[in-house]
């Protein structure tokens, strides 16, 4: 299936209008921070600002929000279901900028490859039919079912540096490591995007990382950030951009720092961006974009931080000194260098087996990768040596398939027993039909994917799942043992001997250029045609077309009920889950019966179960959920530290205001999260006193005063009743609402507010 090398990509659509951001920049540096240095980050932002004049009052990190104006949206199936039912809603005949979807999340891993993307095609010929149609109509790029997940193919078709992109998946940032500041949000914003309404953002803080050194041995990029994620803790980087600086990053493959960007969203920062280099050029041109690798070096100095800028946090750090990490289980922030694994093993009295490797994904399927996996595999192959487990690949994309294939690495992979699968998320975002585990057992798994949260990949509890760089994921599946070290340690050869693998090592880019691969799976391209009908079947329940939520009665809340009280870790995984709930993503009503399916309530330490208080039973939360709405009862949620960290899926957002929920109050919130909250007419509060959410627990009824009046800085009063004791009390919340949003709370989402401005 593989075909000779098209031409060079038509890049018009691709480079960013370099000219016209250096001089917004120019004004903004100039006229509003006085010839301040500014950072990389800070320059692709300011250059984006959709009308800089705005700012003359000037521009303060983590405080001013900036209106931006990005090049690019991109979205994958999953979501991009809910952003295009929004987007019709908004009555325009194309998108504003150019944008893609990509079929990858739909795909789930079982028989391989080819019978697995023919199953999802026939499984989701509804939704994927109605995204077809949709992008035909909107002039949107679709990539099939097979073509690759998303942000690979956005690395190697549309990131540019010094562009700005949206995308509606948290991993995003990915384009980062060629430059872009590309971040991860929620459908609602990609409609601002798309709609050409301004896209709002509180100005990031930025973390400077200086890398020095060069990475060596067993060491890979996938390690620098399964390093800085134990440092930086899953909460490290909220409200910030990491940006990377140093001769470090200067040896870095661009997909190497693509595999460091992409896992910036562990560590909850907005996105991670590195600065032009010689590898981002060269991946550039070997990807057929030899037109934005010109503009690109033209305007390099746009592409790079000033000299002496201010950093709000700043790290160092030595990749000479690199070692191999490995992270988890269940966070990813749980990080342990690979010389003390064995160590941890031991005193956690974990079983010591690994029962499944899996490489690849969008985190880790570059060349490089996979040149440095088959050169362990090539060794297990003379040695004789075969995995002790389940061994899975997954490509990133169609370009990368083929060209494993062309140059002999799929053919070694599959000799010593691994199994490709598709080009498709899968195992990574629990799309796995995994077989010969029980429900619960305790097992092992090591993955060079970018997110380990309990059930993630299997959907069972009993799944400790380990991230891993693609070497030592490879490593040590040969092995079958948690506690083996590569680096030191050998295994048992077919003639008996002792063995011990050689350093791994790899070509950073294929030295006969890409392949592209099966020419059905290129992209459908269109520039948008208004006869083209998107039809929902009335019955389907996987689709629902959307209903404007009710604007804001203008007075305070009373009445509402805490819900539930959460304890600890909820991300959005937790209010949200995935796994065989995909399939609802584009009816609300459906997926709605997963809301908070998996919270911890704080009052009886159990997931899922709360006490109904019209009823007095206790039930599910989905299910009290609906009861109290169908009572025209208000609730409320009260939330632990770091509120709907994890993904930038709106759904969570949409859910808990679908079911009725008007507020929510936490100890703090994960940036994508709280943004997709407000924009569905959600009003986050944070606690002043952070101990005041001790105060709470399930059935306190709930009055708001400060509503009335809301403005940003102000706070809001929250009283209580005790359910039970009926004692009273009152505590303060604070908030981030920016007059703009608070227009969309006012108007019951967001989209309300764009529907309207249309109408205008
Ligand atoms: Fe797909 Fe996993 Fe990448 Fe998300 S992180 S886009 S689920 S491969």
């Amino acid at each position: 299936t593989n075909r000779p090398i098209p031409p060079v990509k038509d890049c018009a659509k691709i480079t960013p209008p370099y000219e016209k951001l250096i001089k917004n920049l120019a004004y903004v540096q100039k006229k509003i921070l006085k010839d301040r240095p500014l950072t990389l980050s800070e320059k692709i932002l300011y250059a984006h600002l959709w009308n800089p004049h705005e700012y003359d009052g000037g521009i303060v990190r983590g405080e001013t929000y900036l209106k931006l104006k990005p090049d690019r949206v991109a979205m994958q199936d999953a979501s991009a279901q809910m952003a295009i039912l929004q987007f019709m809603l908004a009555g325009m005949p194309t998108t504003s900028v150019p944008s893609s979807i990509h079929c990858d999340h739909l795909i789930e891993a079982f028989q391989g490859a080819d019978k697995d993307v023919e199953t999802a095609k026939s499984v989701n010929k509804e939704i994927f039919d109605f995204l077809q149609s949709a992008s035909e109509k909107y002039g949107i790029d679709f990539w099939k079912p097979g073509s690759g997940i998303i942000h690979q193919i956005v690395l190697e078709n549309y990131a540019a540096p010094g562009g700005l992109m949206l995308g509606t998946d948290s991993h995003t940032p990915n384009a980062g490591g060629l430059g872009m500041v590309a971040i991860g949000v929620g459908g609602a914003d990609a409609v601002d995007a798309m709609a050409n309404i301004p896209w709002e953002l509180k100005a990031p803080k930025i973390i400077g990382i200086k890398l020095n050194g060069r990475l060596s041995k067993w060491a890979s990029p996938k390690d620098v950030i399964l390093h800085l994620a134990g440092k930086l803790t899953v909460r490290g980087g909220t409200g910030h951009i990491i940006e990377y600086l140093g001769s470090g990053s200067e040896t870095l493959s661009c997909t190497g720092m693509a595999t460091i960007a992409n896992m910036g969203a562990e560590v909850g920062a907005t996105t991670s961006v590195f600065p032009f280099s010689d590898s981002m050029y060269s991946y550039l041109t070997e990807t057929r974009r030899h037109q934005v690798a010109e503009e690109a070096l033209r305007y390099a100095s746009y592409l790079k931080a000033d000299g002496n800028v201010q950093y709000d946090q700043f790290i160092e750090m030595n990749l000479s000194e690199l070692e191999p990490h490995i992270n988890g289980p269940f966070t990813p922030d749980l990080s342990t260098p690979l010389s003390k694994f064995a160590e941890v093993v031991a005193k956690n009295g974990w079983k010591d087996e690994v029962k499944v490797g899996l490489i690849g994904s969008c985190t880790n399927s570059s060349y490089q990768d996979m040149s440095r996996v088959v050169s362990l595999a090539n060794q297990a192959l003379v040695k004789g040596i075969q995995p002790k487990g389940d061994f899975f690949i997954t490509p990133g994309s169609e370009q990368i398939r083929a060209t494993m294939v062309r140059d002999g690495q799929t053919e070694v992979l599959e000799q010593v027993g691994g199994k490709v699968l598709a080009n498709a998320c899968g195992p990574c975002i629990g799309q796995w039909k995994r077989t010969g585990i029980k429900e619960n057992e305790e097992n092992a798994i090591l993955t060079s994917f970018n997110r380990n949260f309990r059930s993630r990949n299997d959907n069972n509890p009993g799944t400790m799942n380990f991230l891993a760089s693609p070497e030592i994921v490879t490593a040590m599946i040969f092995a079958g043992k948690l506690s083996f070290n590569p680096m030191v340690d050998t295994l048992i050869d077919k003639d008996g001997k002792p063995f011990k693998f050689q350093i791994p090592h790899g070509d950073e880019l294929p030295r006969q250029g890409f392949e592209s691969g099966n020419e059905d799976l290129e992209p459908i391209i269109t520039f948008g045609n208004s006869s083209t009908e998107i039809t929902i079947s009335e019955d389907s329940n996987r689709l629902q077309k959307l209903k404007p939520f009710a604007s804001w009665h203008g007075d305070e809340f009373k009445g509402m009920r805490v819900l539930v009280k959460v304890k600890g870790k909820c991300t959005t995984d937790h209010i949200s889950a995935a796994g065989p709930w995909l399939k609802y993503k584009g009816h609300l009503e459906n997926i709605s019966n997963n809301t908070l399916i998996g919270a911890l309530n704080s009052d009886n330490e159990k997931v899922n179960v709360v006490r109904n208080i019209l009823t007095g039973e206790d039930g599910s939360i989905p299910d009290v959920a609906r009861h109290y709405k169908e009572n025209n009862v208000s609730w409320i949620i009260i939330a632990d530290h770091n509120y709907g960290e994890g993904s930038a899926r709106e759904h969570a957002a949409l859910q808990v205001r679908y079911l009725g929920c008007p507020l929510i109050i936490s100890r703090s919130f994960a940036r994508i999260h709280e943004t997709n909250l407000k924009k569905q007419g959600v009003l986050p509060l944070v606690f002043k006193n952070e101990k005041d959410y001790e105060l709470f627990s399930g059935g306190d009824i709930i009055e708001t005063v400060g509503v009335v009046g809301l403005e940003p800085g102000k706070d809001v009063i929250i009283k209580v009743k005790k359910y039970g004791n009926g004692n009273n009390f009152e505590v303060v919340t604070k908030h981030t609402m920016s007059k703009d949003q608070i227009e969309w709370f006012k108007m019951g989402s967001a989209l309300n507010l764009i529907a309207n401005k249309q109408k205008e």
